[in-house]
């Protein structure tokens, strides 16, 4: 399996660094004979290409197995005529990779202000609010005058009907319930379509449980009783907020291990921002983007039928929480170490 590596800005390069050794451990247990192929995205592309991505980039991810790429410092990217392309939209929209896939999970020893759960949230990643990637060219935010803007959010059928089928995949390989968060109430065309579309796929999976909830009920709902939940399938804007609220009551955003994957592509991506505020202070939490390459390696095992890429999967999410138990793990989950100290820990669980 040949993976390209993009460090990303900010935390990104400490945490990828982690992420880097810990893909190496499992590699070398479970003899997946792994190829890095380390390149660079965002500022450092910025300052040595003149553009955070570029043509020759997306090639070199074209014609490898998976990309791992770190937190961007989006906000920063402004001017696409100046090369500032948002990487993550980049990719995202370039690839198809049309079904973000987001868990969140309790773990024990991480204090949380929930009961235990263990959920999905699967979004929507092509269309939707994103006025960077929801129109052929240039963008669908308008200022119509200094004093009035508009933003067009797009929704289509096909696309609501791939990240419906995705999400009930899922639902059939876990507790077979599907819940649906829309905002039909208000959005009765674009949010009713969505709706329509999930129910008509629902007639193909007649053993999963669906029922839906209004967006904002949702995180009442959510904060209330997360373990009522299994998978969650939503469109992308409802299903970013959503899964960063899922990873915080996890115990930490740094806790979001994040999957972009389309029919052919996947790339693990971190559900957190690039953290400036924490940079290079080696104190981030690296096991959002570590989790996110256990979940390239899981799709990798799916797509190839090579069992020995989910084994090294699920042993790594349990040396993470075996770390995490023991407090091996950085301050914002209760523990005391730092990133690199934390991922040497992982390294030495997977022997
Ligand atoms: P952020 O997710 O970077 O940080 C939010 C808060 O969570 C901060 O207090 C940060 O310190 C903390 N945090 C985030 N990751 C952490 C980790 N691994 N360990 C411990 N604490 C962590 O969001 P932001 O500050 O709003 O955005 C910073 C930059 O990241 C902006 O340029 C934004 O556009 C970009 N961003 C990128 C992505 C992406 O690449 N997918 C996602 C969100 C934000």
């Amino acid at each position: 399996m040949k993976i390209v590596v993009l460090p990303g800005d900010g935390i990104g390069p400490e945490t990828m660094a982690v992420t880097v050794d810990v893909l190496q451990a499992a590699s070398k247990r479970f003899n997946l004979g792994l190829e890095l192929m380390h390149d660079i995205a965002g500022h450092a592309s910025l300052q040595q290409h003149g553009a955070t991505v570029t043509p020759a980039l997306l090639e070199k991810v074209k014609n490898a197995d998976g990309l791992m790429l770190g937190p961007m410092a989006t906000y920063d990217f402004k001017d696409e005529a100046k090369g500032e392309i948002n990487p993550s939209k980049f990719f995202r929209k370039s690839l198809d990779l049309f079904a973000n896939i987001r868990p969140a999970r309790t773990y024990p020893g991480v204090k949380t202000i929930t009961s235990a759960f263990d959920l999905v949230v699967v979004r929507e990643n092509t269309e939707g609010f994103y006025a960077d990637r929801n129109v052929e060219s240039g963008n669908s935010e308008i200022l119509v005058t200094p004093d009035v803007a508009i933003s067009l959010r797009r929704i289509t059928r096909e696309c609501c009907e791939r990240i419906a089928r995705s999400a009930f995949e899922l639902a059939m390989q876990r507790k077979r319930h599907l819940t649906l968060v829309h905002k039909h109430n208000v959005l009765k065309v674009t949010d009713g379509m969505f709706l329509d579309a999930c129910h008509r796929v629902a007639k193909d999976f007649p053993e999963v449980t669906v029922d839906d909830f209004i967006v904002d009920a949702m995180m009442a709902h959510v904060v209330r009783a997360p373990a009522r939940f299994d998978v969650i399938v939503t469109t992308n804007m409802f299903g970013d907020i959503l899964s960063d609220l899922t990873a915080e009551l996890s115990g930490s955003l740094g806790l979001g291990g994040s999957l972009n994957a389309g029919l052919n592509n996947a790339m693990g991506q971190a559900a957190h921002g690039s953290a400036p505020d924490i940079a290079g202070q080696d104190i981030a939490n690296p096991f959002s983007l570590v989790l996110s390459a256990s979940m390239l390696l899981s799709w990798h095992a799916q797509r190839s039928g090579n069992a020995a890429y989910l084994q090294a999967a699920q042993a790594i999410d349990q040396a993470v929480e075996d770390c995490i138990a023991n407090g091996e793990c950085t301050r914002d989950v209760g523990g005391k170490l730092g990133t690199h100290a934390t991922g040497q820990a992982v390294v030495k669980r997977l022997g």
